[in-house]
C-alpha cells in the first residue's frame, strides 16, 4: 500500500480546517472585542507577511557573515538591514552603539544581557512585581523563587513609595549603597509616569553598577521621542517589540561600543558589551536565529522611523489621558493620577471590587484587560486593580471621544459588577457563578452586544482573512 503525497501547497484553510477555524474565531474575537491589555497591538499586514514567509525554513547560528550554516547570503543582508533600521529608528550612532536582533522574545533578551555582563549570584536590582517591575527583574516571594533571574542572580527590588505612588529612587539610592548591585534595571510592566534615568545613573555611578534599560512597555514611544530616552543613560537597552513598539513577537538588545572614556594615565578605555552579548545570546543560550522573525522586526523599525508613527504615539498618549480622565470624572481612582505614557493603572479599592472581579466582567462583555496589584496592596494573588492600555485601539484608529464611551462601557460594567457582588459576597468563584446566572447574563450579553457593535466601527490591520 502507498500512502497519497501530502499537498504542500495548500493553504492553511483546505490543509487544517480544524485548527484554521480556531485562528479563524481568534480573528473575530480580536475584531469584535476592545483590546485594552498594555502589553498588546495589532502588526501590520507586511509583519504578518514576513512571518509567514520562507524564512522560517532557514538556519543561520552565529552573526552576519559568519555563520555556521551555507546559504546566508540573504538571510545576512537582512538581519545587516534589521540591525541599521534599528540603530536609525533610535537614532544611534553605529559607532557608539551596537545591536543584537536576534533574541527570540524580552526575556530571553533580558536573560542574554545577566548571562553576559552580570557573574552567576551577582547581583541584580529591578522594580518589584507588584509595584509594576517585570518578573525577569529578578521576581521572588518568601516561599519561592518565581523567576530564574532570581535562582541564578541575586536580586534585592526597589519599590514604589505607596505616598507618592511614584518610584522611591531616594530608597533605591539607600538600597543600592547597602547591596552594591552589579546591575540596576530601570524599566516597567506597569507604571504610567516617565523614568528618570538621569536619577538611576546617578545612583549606578555611586556604586559602579551597571544601568540596564528595559524599554519593552515603551520602546514606541522612545522612538517617537514622547517619552525619556533611556539610551542617553544607559550602558545596555533591551526592548520587546510587539507592545508599542507594534512589530512581531521577539526581542532586542542595544549596547554600547567604541571608547568609554581614558585611564588615569590618558589611555583610550573601550566598552566590551558586544562581545559578551552576542556570546550570550548564541551560542550561550540560543541556536538559530528565528529570521522570520528578525525580518518583521525590520519592516516595523521602519515603520516606527515614519513621521505617522510619532503621530500615532501622541495619540496613544493622548487617547490614555482621556481614559484616566473619564475614569477619575467618572468617581474611579488612577493610581498616580492620570498617566504621561500608554496605560491607565486603575486601582479598585475605593470601589469596593478586586481587580479580578472586574477583569472577569469585562473580560464577558469583550474587554481585554488585565488584573494588576496597585502600591500597598498586601496579596499579590488577590490584585486590587487593572492595568489599562490604549496602543491597541489607538492603531485601529480610536480617538479620545472613542474612550469617553469605553469609559461609560466600563462603569456599566462594573456597576453590574457591583449588583453581583452584593448578592455574591467577596470570594471570586461566588461570584462567577452568581454572575453566570440569567439575572445577570442578560445584562452582560446586552451590553456585550452594544461593545461589539462599537468595536466592528474600526477594522483590524493585518491578513483580512487569518
Ligand atoms: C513584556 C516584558 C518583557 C518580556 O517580554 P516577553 O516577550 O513576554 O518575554 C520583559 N520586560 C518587560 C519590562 C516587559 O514589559
Amino acid at each position: 500500500m502507498t500512502s497519497s503525497p501530502v499537498d504542500l501547497t495548500r493553504p492553511l484553510e483546505e490543509d487544517d480546517p480544524e485548527l484554521c477555524d480556531l485562528i479563524k474565531k481568534e480573528r473575530a474575537r480580536q475584531f469584535q472585542g476592545l483590546e485594552m491589555i498594555a502589553s498588546e497591538n495589532f502588526t501590520s499586514r507586511a509583519v504578518n507577511d514576513c512571518l509567514s514567509s520562507c524564512l522560517t525554513n532557514k538556519y543561520s547560528e552565529g552573526m552576519v557573515g559568519q555563520r555556521y550554516y551555507g546559504g546566508n547570503e540573504h538571510i545576512d543582508e537582512i538581519e545587516k538591514l534589521c540591525q541599521k533600521r534599528a540603530l536609525a529608528t533610535f537614532h544611534l550612532d553605529p559607532e557608539q552603539w551596537g545591536v543584537n536582533v536576534q533574541p527570540y522574545s524580552g526575556s530571553p533578551a533580558n536573560f542574554a544581557v545577566y548571562t553576559a555582563l552580570v557573574e552567576p549570584h551577582g547581583r541584580i536590582m529591578g522594580l518589584d512585581l507588584p509595584d509594576g517591575g517585570h518578573l525577569t527583574h529578578g521576581f521572588y516571594t518568601a516561599t519561592k523563587k518565581v523567576s530564574a533571574t532570581s535562582i541564578f542572580f541575586e536580586s534585592m527590588p526597589y519599590k514604589i513609595d505607596p505616598a507618592t505612588e511614584l518610584i522611591d529612587y531616594n530608597k533605591l539610592e539607600e538600597t543600592a549603597r547597602l547591596f552594591k548591585p552589579r546591575m540596576i534595571i530601570a524599566g516597567v510592566s506597569c507604571y504610567p509616569r516617565h523614568l528618570d534615568y538621569k536619577r538611576f545613573r546617578e545612583i549606578c555611578d555611586q556604586n559602579g553598577s551597571l544601568l540596564l534599560a528595559d524599554m519593552s512597555h515603551v520602546s514606541g514611544l522612545v522612538a517617537a521621542g514622547v517619552t525619556s530616552d533611556p539610551f542617553q543613560y544607559c550602558d545596555v537597552v533591551t526592548t520587546t517589540t510587539h507592545k508599542t513598539l507594534r512589530g512581531p513577537r521577539s526581542g532586542v538588545i542595544f549596547y554600547r561600543r567604541g571608547q568609554k572614556g581614558t585611564d588615569k594615565a590618558g589611555n583610550p578605555i573601550f566598552y566590551d558589551y558586544e562581545d559578551k552579548i552576542n556570546q550570550a545570546v548564541f551560542p550561550g543560550l540560543q541556536g538559530g536565529p528565528h529570521n522570520h522573525q528578525i525580518a518583521a522586526i525590520a519592516v516595523a523599525m521602519r515603520q516606527a522611523a515614519l513621521p505617522a508613527f510619532v503621530d500615532y504615539q501622541k495619540q496613544v498618549i493622548l487617547n490614555a489621558q482621556a481614559l484616566a480622565a473619564g475614569l477619575v470624572a467618572a468617581g474611579y481612582k488612577v493610581v498616580t493620577g492620570g498617566t504621561d505614557n500608554h496605560l491607565v493603572w486603575l486601582d479598585l479599592r475605593p470601589s469596593g471590587l478586586s481587580g479580578g472581579k472586574a477583569e472577569k466582567v469585562l473580560e464577558e462583555v469583550a474587554i481585554s484587560v488585565n488584573k494588576n496589584t496597585v502600591p500597598g496592596d498586601k496579596s499579590a494573588l488577590n490584585p486590587s486593580g487593572l492595568r489599562i492600555g490604549t496602543p491597541a485601539l489607538t492603531t485601529r484608529g480610536m480617538k479620545e471621544g472613542d474612550m469617553k464611551t469605553i469609559v461609560a462601557f466600563m462603569d456599566q460594567a462594573f456597576q453590574i459588577a457591583k449588583s453581583v457582588q452584593a448578592k455574591s459576597g467577596p470570594k471570586l468563584v461566588d461570584f462567577k457563578r452568581v454572575l453566570a446566572t440569567d439575572e445577570f447574563q442578560g445584562q452582560i450579553m446586552d451590553l456585550k452586544g452594544k461593545i461589539e457593535a462599537y468595536a466592528a466601527q474600526y477594522p483590524l490591520p493585518g491578513r483580512p482573512d487569518l
